[in-house]
């Protein structure tokens, strides 16, 4: 039986931090060889939520969600985006691990004693994301304030949300000890904490420890900035039933999804070269810009960081990608593994494409199976659908083959409208950015 796991996060259109920590815990996974085919999906960035589970092959499939809390994206967005098949598990959250408790508990203890501070002078300050979307996603950081304050590690602890009451300023009247540790309840050192979260509390930026109101505020790092989260992640997808016993690695390159890869290992020994996107790929090398002096990348984070972080480009589908650079490749198997890390989940589409079997989804269909901001993009028009289409969709290498107009042929196949469209789409008809 072949097996494959999946990291869904969130992901972001500001920072790359977001979804670069669910990357470093997927590349954790492929080096022990826990699965057959390894892999993430986002909300906000590639491949999506709706996409991801046709990258793959495997007959047992196993999901965990990399978000802190049971709550509004794991019990309303990933239910509506992927309706689980009969092939499909699901683990328990990574904020559901009693050791995400005890990373909290190491934030504040690390900021007492790296600070001299003694708890009868300190109230720690829990920071969830919240949601008034859904009432469960608050119970998390509660929980965790509940915890510390049962262990006595502060002389108050308050929990306070960003996007839920009550709001992060109010831990200034709520609580009244000289310093406050201010420990955000957050995965990545994405924009929520590095911007929004200390912007709430007040905090300059890129400052983490200073006088505000009249209180002495020290802001600790989120709870997988440095890493650390693998054994969890593994716990998680054991208890849910995944086998997660290590098997030797031939490469970094192993481990990544494998639908389409036959057929585009056929077309690239039919042919000796191919061109994808940016891409040149031969059984040699795969490469993005021309010249003997481009420099040699050896991994998928360092493939990731030219095309997706230096400078950050949420949708690494855009034209001109901006940074030249080579893979050398010992195996047409390692050349597409390159292509999937450029590309995640674009040789699916493309080679179903070619196949007639490519799942096609128009605007009003993705938008009637939202739960939240997107759902009135089902009054969308066909007009202003084609309108945007000319202006984000023409500066991406993919052809929306989902566009009502009808008009995208070529190319390489976009079978439903991204995040980044549907973003622009709700910002036209509302005029509200969608910030993150
Ligand atoms: S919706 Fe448009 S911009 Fe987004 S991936 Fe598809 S073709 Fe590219």
């Amino acid at each position: 039986m072949s097996t494959a796991v999946v990291l869904l996060g969130h992901g972001s259109h500001i920072s790359p931090n977001t979804a670069a920590t669910v990357w470093e815990a997927v590349d954790a996974l492929r080096a022990l060889g826990i699965a057959d085919e390894i892999t993430a999906g986002f909300w906000k960035e590639l491949p999506g939520f709706s996409r991801v589970l046709d990258t793959l092959t495997a007959d047992d499939i196993t999901l965990l969600p990399m978000f802190t809390a049971q709550g509004y994206f794991t019990r309303q967005v990933i239910p509506g985006e992927m309706p689980l098949a009969p092939r499909t598990r699901m683990a328990r959250t990574l904020g559901e691990h009693p050791r995400i408790g005890e990373i909290i508990e190491q934030r504040a203890r690390n900021a007492l004693a790296q600070h001299g501070l003694t708890p009868s002078e300190v109230a720690v300050a829990v920071i969830g994301h919240g949601t008034k979307n859904n009432p469960t996603s608050r119970a998390a950081t509660e929980s965790q304030a509940d915890r510390l304050r049962g262990l006595g590690i502060a002389a108050e602890v308050a929990a306070v949300y960003l996007d839920d009451d009550p709001e992060i300023p109010t831990v200034y009247e709520s609580t009244s000890a000289p310093v406050i540790i201010a420990v955000p309840y957050f995965l990545a050192a994405g924009s929520h904490t590095v911007i929004d979260v200390p912007g709430a509390l007040g905090l300059p930026d890129g400052v983490t420890d200073s006088q505000i109101n009249g209180r002495r505020v020290v802001y600790t790092p989120p709870i997988g900035a440095d890493g650390g989260l693998t054994d969890i992640v593994l716990a998680l997808l054991a208890d849910a039933g995944a086998d997660v016993t290590p098997k030797p690695v031939g490469s970094v390159w192993d481990g990544v999804p494998s639908a389409g890869r036959d057929h585009f290992l056929a077309a690239l020994r039919a042919s000796g070269r191919l061109s994808f996107g940016a891409l040149t790929v031969t059984p040699r090398e795969v490469r993005c810009g021309d010249g003997d002096d481009l420099p040699t990348l050896t991994t998928p984070a360092q493939v990731r960081a030219a095309v997706r972080t230096e400078p950050f480009r949420p949708l690494v589908t855009v034209r001109d990608m901006p940074n030249r650079w080579r893979v050398a490749v010992k195996s047409p198997e390692q050349a597409h593994a390159v292509v999937e890390t450029v590309y995640p989940g674009l040789i699916a589409d493309w080679a179903a494409e070619q196949h007639g079997t490519l799942h096609v989804v128009n605007l009003p269909t993705v938008a009637a199976r939202q739960k939240g901001m997107f759902r009135p993009l089902v009054n969308f028009s066909a007009a202003d659908e084609a309108a945007l289409c000319g202006e984000i969709c023409a500066g991406c290498i993919l052809s929306p083959r989902w566009a009502r107009s009808g008009a995208a042929g070529g190319g390489l196949p976009c079978a439903e409208p991204c995040n980044v469209y549907l973003s622009a789409a709700k910002e036209g008809m509302t005029g509200d950015d969608d910030n993150g």
